[in-house]
């Protein structure tokens, strides 16, 4: 692995006249013609050997309608030479008189993982045609690497934006994203959910040592800062089968107008930091996340909706289930089970929506086991969490439940307005939601089609969608415990503990 991505693109390549192929298509024609020559067999096979050269060293500098873009685009890709595992991808090609946009991105089997990837593709298109919008001329061009493990999809998509100066497109700008998918859940993991804990000094010295091996002198003098033991800096790396790929952006350890880096790991020095089981470890604490929670099911048909659009946002969320409602649901073994399966959390929100500050112990306790072995029951598991109907609790009430009792710090009010789009727009303006955890029902239409707009847009924002009991772990550092009660003052992070939202 070496930046010649970068490298190669022309930066460094001088400019080259554009009939090369001709030229050398006529030399082979006379090399036949006088084959019997010596001499003249000798210049060819020189002048045959420049030709070569130029062939797989030029790169077309600039276009000025469709097709040369087409060839440019062509051109800078075979370039740059990426290793692609995958079968399949999407390629967007659009032309225009000032702003031009190549965006390859991979197709996997997994509808999450394609999901993340247009969504990316948007942003990246939209974000470029904001930000050069006033640009004479400017080209986006997007392009991966992808790599498979038997977990996990590794892709790096690199985005490179070039501009034009002096009648050449010359690269302005150039960045490296690392995305790593759980194959299994199609869930987003990657950089520090992969690596166990305890791991970061012998790392960073580790990665240092590569690259100095790699690069040498083009290393920055700055290179073992942006090695050093921070989260960041170690953030960004994909598993592959012969290892794990470090990259870094340019600007960082390399010197100026070298481009980006890129270093690999054996897997033989890296299988000690790594986490035992990848599709166990999907949480990325360096990311912002989000635990959605749905109250009073089951419906059915309509959870069955929101699993369907869970799965294909390699999302997860909460559902507090009444035990009559799921007592009344014919196939709520089924959607127990798929819950389950597919990573969310069930908790228990009473058997009959009752008010329990008013209960007796034994009336509480009774609608806390009710429910409980019924879902144990029916999905051979018992619900983890509990959340009191009305948030009506007292200390009563959640030490005679004796689970965690887990109440929301943003609320929808979805069942007041029953109006998606309100609840989208809502979420829109409701600013950095890192830690939160939000209110919704899935017993209402309204509630679920809101949720096929916020969980997409979420996630394309660059949030985890997780469940309660991983946001208290990943990103509060907490094991939720029995007859102890969470609420909005537990779920609330100083913004200054945020993690902004990604663009890409
Ligand atoms: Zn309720």
């Amino acid at each position: 692995m070496t930046n010649r991505y970068d490298h190669r693109r022309g930066k460094t390549d001088p400019p080259r006249k554009n009939d090369f192929r001709s030229n050398k298509k006529h030399r082979i024609l006379k090399r036949r013609r006088f084959a019997l020559s010596v001499l003249v067999l000798l210049i060819l096979i020189i002048t045959g050997a420049i030709g070569i050269y130029s062939i797989s060293t030029h790169i077309m500098d600039n276009y000025d309608d469709a097709e040369e873009f087409n060839e440019f685009v062509t051109d800078h890709r075979d370039a740059a030479e990426l290793p692609q595992c995958f079968s399949s991808n999407t390629d967007k090609i659009q032309y225009g008189d000032k702003l031009s946009t190549a965006v390859r991105l991979p197709k996997t089997r997994n509808a999450a993982v394609n999901n993340a990837m247009s969504a990316m593709s948007a942003s990246m298109i939209s974000g470029f045609e904001k930000k050069y919008a006033k640009s004479e001329k400017a080209a986006l061009m997007v392009d991966y690497e992808g790599y498979m493990t038997d977990d996990v999809y590794g892709i790096a998509v690199h985005k490179d934006i070039f501009e034009e100066k002096d009648d050449e497109m010359v690269i302005v700008d150039s960045q490296v994203f690392t995305r790593s998918f759980v194959k299994k859940s199609g869930r987003e993991t990657g950089g520090t959910a992969l690596l166990k804990d305890g791991y970061k000094d012998q790392l960073s010295q580790d990665i240092l040592d590569a690259l100095t091996d790699e690069y040498g002198d083009d290393l920055s003098s700055h290179a073992k800062e942006h090695v050093s033991d921070t989260s960041e800096n170690l953030n960004s790396f994909l598993l592959a089968d012969s290892g794990a790929i470090f990259y870094f952006d340019e600007g960082t350890v390399l010197k100026k107008g070298m481009g980006s880096a890129s270093v690999i790991l054996d897997m033989s020095v890296i299988e000690d930091f790594l986490q035992d089981d990848p599709a166990d470890a999907p949480v990325d604490k360096n990311k912002p996340m989000v635990a959605i929670t749905y109250d009073d099911g089951l419906n059915g048909p309509l959870e069955e909706e929101l699993l369907d659009c869970l799965e294909e946002n390699g999302a997860v969320a909460t559902f507090f289930l009444l035990g009559t409602n799921v007592a009344n649901v014919s196939d709520s073994e089924n959607i127990l089970k798929r819950m389950l399966k597919q990573g969310c959390e069930i908790g228990n929100h009473s058997y009959s929506h009752p008010q329990l500050t008013k209960l007796s112990p034994k009336a509480i306790r009774e609608q806390a086991d009710k429910t409980n072995d019924l879902i144990e029951k029916l999905s051979g598991e018992v619900p983890t969490l509990f959340r009191a109907p009305y948030g009506a609790k007292n200390d009563k009430v959640i030490k005679t439940y004796d689970m965690p009792e887990i109440g929301w710090s943003y609320d929808s009010l979805d069942w007041k307005y029953r109006d998606p789009k309100r609840e989208f727009n809502d979420i829109k303006s409701a600013g950095n939601l890192d830690g939160e955890v939000l209110l919704f029902h899935s017993i209402h239409e309204p509630s679920v089609e809101a949720s096929k707009l916020i969980i997409p847009y979420l996630r394309a924002r660059g949030y985890q969608l997780v469940t309660v009991s991983e946001l208290a772990e990943y990103r509060y550092g907490v094991t939720l415990e029995n007859g102890r009660s969470y609420g909005p003052d537990f779920f609330d992070l100083e913004d200054s503990e945020k993690t902004p939202e990604i663009s890409y």
